[in-house]
């Protein structure tokens, strides 16, 4: 059964808790983003100030063996500097029974990257990527029965489970949901698990309408389940980014050299016809911005964005669509932004991107729920300095697709079940 985090007796408790570590390290092994665990703090501190102690898990980087780059040991210093008690550090996660035993109420024991070990992620790292596919499987069921003892070692450690990673929610890791099976009346959400589901299920499950979703970025291949799973919430769907030019050259628009995925053009198709049938509004850009060169130095137009011409591409929402969008948004009672509008890691052509996180701000202001995903919306919010003028940030860029492609999350759903 599941519990709640702030409803558990963490007295003398040892309470082991996957967060996510995985902060971005400059060469010298120093954090230059520490973000992720200070949102981790209130989960942690809740725990330690009710009598607990802690075993904290967590990934870092993509290794593919024991490695002092991608060493856990480097978030020591920081998290110490923000919990404001020692923390100390077991070298090898399988190997941290002894110190887990010690543990005493107060005191915080970091274990090394989960994913210096294949069983974290149940992933093969000395195949090359080419190896036969019986090779491949073969390997991944060896890994699999020794997964079993892995997450069993994990769990010995601890009385509870919290899950404070949103951003690996979507994967069914040892550490992410294996292990909560282990902790069949002591497991629990952390708080950024209860406020991303919170946040999420306020546009999905009770969304105050008209609902809009602006929806960018490169490619429709990547955000198609998202996008038909919105039309039975949506009341207007703007797409913008270059995945807009898939759409227009399936209406028949000329499109120049403009992103297009011409094997989606059919599913296009589909998508605006399923729009139609569910009184669902599509917005597309009507003119674009324009250039004859990906750069930011190009010269640059604007153009209908059905007619660019040939040696251009569309880089950007023209202001005139920009208009339009903003009074579909600022009479929206609910708003989801996830993928920028135009290529704005250009600053010529990052315009169309700025002004979105400027009316979701204004949105905000006059009583809309705004919820904003995915790493390049986030970013572009954060770097206006509108961070805290959106109703919520979501963090967990994957996470938060699959969940609002209506996926059960492996996390969430080994919590709740
Ligand atoms: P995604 O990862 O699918 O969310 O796509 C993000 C990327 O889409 C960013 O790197 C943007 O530069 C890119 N993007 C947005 N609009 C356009 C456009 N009109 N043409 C090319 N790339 C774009």
């Amino acid at each position: 059964m599941q519990q709640h985090i702030d409803k558990y007796d963490f007295k003398g408790k040892k309470a082991i808790v996957r967060v996510d570590f995985n902060v971005p390290l400059d060469v010298n092994s120093k954090i230059t983003d520490d973000s992720r665990i200070r949102a981790a703090i209130p989960t942690l501190k809740k725990v330690l100030n009710g009598g607990g102690s802690l075993i904290l898990m967590s990934h870092l980087g993509r290794p593919k063996c024991v490695t002092e780059v991608f060493s856990l040991k480097h978030v020591i210093y920081r998290l110490e500097e923000l919990l404001g008690t020692k923390v100390q550090f077991a070298p090898d996660c399988q190997k941290a029974g002894v110190q887990a035993a010690e543990l005493k109420p107060g005191e915080v024991l970091l274990l090394e990257n989960l994913r210096f070990y294949e069983e974290e992620q149940c992933k093969p790292y000395n195949l090359p990527k080419d190896a036969p596919a019986e090779e491949k499987k073969a390997a991944k069921a060896a890994i699999k029965e020794r997964q079993k003892d892995f997450v069993k070692t994990l769990a010995s450690y601890a009385d509870c489970y919290i899950n404070d990673a949103f951003g690996t929610a979507h994967r069914a890791h040892a550490s992410t949901a294996l292990i909560a099976k282990y902790f069949p009346n002591d497991k629990m959400f952390g708080y950024i698990m209860e406020k991303e589901i919170a946040a999420i299920d306020k546009v999905m499950k009770y969304a105050e309408h008209p609902v809009t979703a602006i929806i960018g970025g490169a490619k429709i291949s990547t955000k198609i389940g998202v996008i038909k799973n919105l039309f039975d919430i949506v009341d207007n769907m703007i797409v913008g980014g270059g995945m807009a030019y898939t759409f227009i050259k399936a209406l028949g628009g000329k499109i120049g050299d403009s992103l297009c995925e011409d094997d989606q053009l059919d599913l296009a198709k589909d998508i605006l016809q399923q729009a139609k049938a569910k009184n669902v509004k599509f917005y597309l850009t009507k003119e674009a911005v324009i250039a004859n060169a990906y750069s930011n130095e190009a010269e640059a137009r604007v153009c209908k964005s059905d007619d660019i011409p040939d040696g251009w591409q569309s880089m950007d929402v023209a202001p005139s669509s920009l208009d339009e969008w903003e009074k579909v948004i600022l009479s929206s009672q609910t708003i989801l932004w996830n993928g920028p509008v135009g290529v704005f890691e250009m600053p010529n052509f990052a315009k169309g991107t700025t002004r979105i996180a400027e009316i979701l701000a204004r949105a905000t202001q006059n009583g809309a729920y705004s919820l904003v995903g995915g790493g390049d919306s986030v970013a572009a919010i954060t770097n206006l300095g509108f961070a805290d003028k959106v109703s919520y940030l979501s963090t967990g860029g994957g996470s938060m697709l699959e969940y609002l492609e209506g996926f059960d999350l492996p996390a969430i759903k080994a919590i709740r079940e």
